[in-house]
Parts: structure tokens; sequence; C-alpha cells
């Protein structure tokens, strides 16, 4: 139930009827043996959606991001969890916008094709966290190489995609005039990486999401995988992370739904002192609450699509998108399992692995605390906080 559910209808359909074949069983099996959802992630890019923000000259579809959000809406919305495969979505955007003519040629048709997959991104480290700029990934350039040293943590995918995208110091901190400069990001072939300097040690954690930490020990990178300009790459991180932020609104907002027609369904069947549990306004109004709440973020979302598809800059809206989405999807959630009872606790009613999935998206890929202090001080214009 959405009053704005027939935007986009052509690919909701799409995406409803292959999301229609792989049911709550697949993904709950899928969480209960931590393991990847090949099938569907194959069957997703099988169809074209995991190359929506390709350039139709490389073999995509040349859609935009509102067309993609709804993608990625859909998968969430269908009780499926996009966080396994959203990661090319948003990192394809940094390639196609800053990547050279032979990189786009070399990697974007075989994304189309699902040859590659480019799932990951290597940004977050254990020392510096939130604070980016102090990252001490270090890539050196040594002749026609860079030799990289460092350390990642909670890096996504890597085990289930053939390329990531690295960010690491190519010009120490202490020769910069601003801190943002002076990092870059590089192409990573992960299977060849993996046996030349790039140890991956995956971190069991609350959702079934593949993540690890990486080591790198004089991993060599050939300079052709720099992306763009030496030292440039923060902000070409950046460009990729409104896009990033926006997908991940839009996720939540697919939740959100889930969540509240859920709750909604289960408070008009479950009868409990001889009326259904749905007639107590007790009940009702939290599950009315998350849907307004819903509705409200995806106003955001839909501004936030639409300036990043007109070029215009978007980073407030992307913020703003991501940060009303991941409060309502939440709020969503607590309602759904409180309704469900007892219920809302085993597996088979899918409302716990949901709950779980959703949780994160207030902390990663940006918490709610950096998102205030953004719109303090880059909408606001206060003073910078830290
Ligand atoms: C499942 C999962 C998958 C992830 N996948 C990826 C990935 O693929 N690639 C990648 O690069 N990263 C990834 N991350 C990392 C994620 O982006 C970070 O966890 C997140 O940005 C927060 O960084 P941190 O964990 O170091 O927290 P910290 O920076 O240590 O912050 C801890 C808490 O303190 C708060 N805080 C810190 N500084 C301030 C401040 N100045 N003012 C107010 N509050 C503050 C934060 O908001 C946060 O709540 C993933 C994380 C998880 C959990």
């Amino acid at each position: 139930m959405s009053f704005l559910s027939d935007a986009y209808q052509d690919i909701r359909d799409g995406v409803r009827a292959l999301c229609a074949q792989f049911p709550a069983e697949y993904h709950r099996k899928v969480d209960a043996e931590k393991a990847y959802p090949e099938a569907f992630v194959d069957a997703l890019t099988r169809e074209g959606w995991m190359s929506a923000l390709i350039p139709e000259e490389y073999g995509g579809s040349g859609l935009g991001l509102a067309e993609a959000s709804v993608i990625m809406e859909e998968i969430n919305r269908a009780g499926g969890n996009s966080g396994a495969c959203h990661g090319q979505m948003y990192n394809l955007t940094t390639l196609v916008r800053h990547g050279s003519d032979a990189q786009r040629q070399r990697i974007l048709p075989k994304l189309a094709s699902g040859a590659l997959r480019l799932q990951s991104m290597g940004v977050t480290e254990p020392t510096t966290g939130t604070d980016t700029t102090q990252l001490k990934t270090t890539a050196v350039k040594r002749g026609d190489r860079y030799v990289v040293n460092g350390q990642k943590v909670w890096i996504s995918r890597v085990q289930h995609s053939d390329l990531m995208i690295l960010l690491a110091r190519t010009t120490p901190l202490s020769e910069v005039q601003k801190k943002s400069d002076g990092m870059s990001i590089f192409l990573v072939d992960i299977k060849e990486a993996m046996q030349t300097g790039m140890e991956v040690k995956p971190i069991a954690n609350m959702v079934n999401h593949e993540t690890n930490e990486l080591f790198f020990d004089n991993l060599e990178i050939p300079e052709e995988n720099l992306i763009g300009e030496e030292g440039r790459g923060f902000k070409y991180i950046l460009t990729g992370l409104n896009a990033e932020r926006t997908l991940i609104a839009a996720e939540c907002i697919g939740d959100g739904y889930w969540f509240t027609d859920k709750a909604a369904a289960y408070a008009g069947e479950r009868r409990v002192f001889g009326r259904p549990i749905g007639q107590n306004q007790g009940v009702q109004f939290p599950i009315a609450e998350a849907f307004i709440e819903v509705e409200a973020a995806n106003l955001m979302r839909w501004k936030a699509c639409a300036l990043y598809d007109a070029g215009q800059p978007c980073g407030a809206e992307a913020n703003m998108a991501k940060y009303l989405a991941a409060k309502a999807s939440w709020e969503a959630a607590n309602a759904c399992i409180q309704t469900h009872g007892g219920f809302g606790f085993a597996n088979e009613y899918d409302v716990e692995r949901k709950f779980r999935e959703t949780r994160l998206y207030q902390v990663a890929p940006i918490s709610t605390n950096l998102i205030l202090s953004y719109v303090a001080e880059h909408v606001l214009g206060l003073p910078r906080s830290f």
C-alpha cells in the first residue's frame, strides 16, 4: 500500500515478477545458512536489473537513479535484502562518472553481461572509522604500479565480487593543503589481489551480510587501475555516496512498506479478547504512524533522485532521504514486531530477519549522527563540529 506506488509501474511489475520466484522461504534459508543469494543476484543480472545505471553504449539500460532506486525498493518490499547486491549499483556510478574511456570499455560491458561483478568498495578503516580523511592505507607509486599497505574493515561482498574500488592515501596528510586532498581510488582485481598481498578475513555479524577485514601487504596495483586523477579520489567517492545514500533510502522505504503491510495484515487477522488486535488503537496507531513516516521519507527520496538525475548537487537531499527512510523503516520494524507479539520472534514470520536487516541502515553506510552534522554544517551554516 502506497500513494506513490504507481510511479515506474512497469519496472515494479518486472522486479516483482522476478522476486516472486524467490519467496520468503528462499531468503530465510539463505539467512539461516549465512549464505549469499547467488541464484537471486544471478537472476537480477540476467534480467538486466543490475545494469540499470550502465549507459546503453556499454550494454546497460541507461536508466536514472530514480529507476534504479525502484529496483532496490522492490527487492526489499518483496521480503528480500538489496544489501547483497546494491554495491554494484552505486560503485559503477563512480566508474561511469570518473573512469577513463579505456576503463569504461574494459569493465562496463562485462558488468552488464554479468561476466564481472563490482560489488565492493573499500573505504572504512579500523582505527579511523568515520573520520575518513585520516585513513592510514597508503598507495605509493613505484614505476608503473602503486604499492598498497594498510588495513580496511567492514568491506562487504568481497567474496562475491570480482572487482573492488579502493580508497587509499597517495600523498601524505602532512603534504596536502586540504585533508580531503591526496587520496585516490583504484580498481582492484580481487582474485588476483588475494594471491599477491591482500588478505580477507570474514566478520561474523548480526545480519547475513558478507563483510570482511582486509589486510594489504605490498599489494601492487597497475597504474591503469587508478580511477580519474591521482589525489582526487575522495571527491569521486562522494559522488558515488550520494547515489548510495539515495538507493539505500529506497531500500529502507521498501522495508517500511513490507513492515507496515505485514503488521496491518496480521493485526487484521489475529484475534485476542474476541476481536482482531488491529481493532485496538494501541495496535493501530504505531502502524499508522510508521506508514506516515515512510510516505514522508519517500518524498525526500524522489527529490534526491530528481536532483541526482538532473546532474544537480544533491548531497543534502541524499543524506536527508537516507536519514528519514532509515528512521522510518526502523520505526516500522518496531511496530511490526510489537504487533506480532511472540510470533514476531519466530524465524518463519520473517519479521525478526527484516528487523535485523533494516537496523543496519542507521549506522552504515553513514551513521545518523554524521548526517545530522552534515546538515548542521552544510545546510544550516553552523560551525563544523569535528
Ligand atoms: C554490515 C556493515 C557493512 C559495511 N560495509 C562497508 C563497505 O562495504 N565498505 C566500507 O568502506 N565500509 C562499510 N561499512 C562501514 C560503515 O560505513 C561504518 O561502520 C560506519 O561508517 C561507521 O563507522 P565506524 O563503524 O568506524 O564507527 P565510528 O566512526 O567509530 O563511530 C561510532 C559511533 O560514534 C558516532 N560518532 C563518531 N564521531 C562522531 C561525531 N564527531 N559526532 C557525533 N557522533 C559521532 C557515530 O555516529 C557512530 O554512531 C559497513 C559496516 C557494517 C556494519
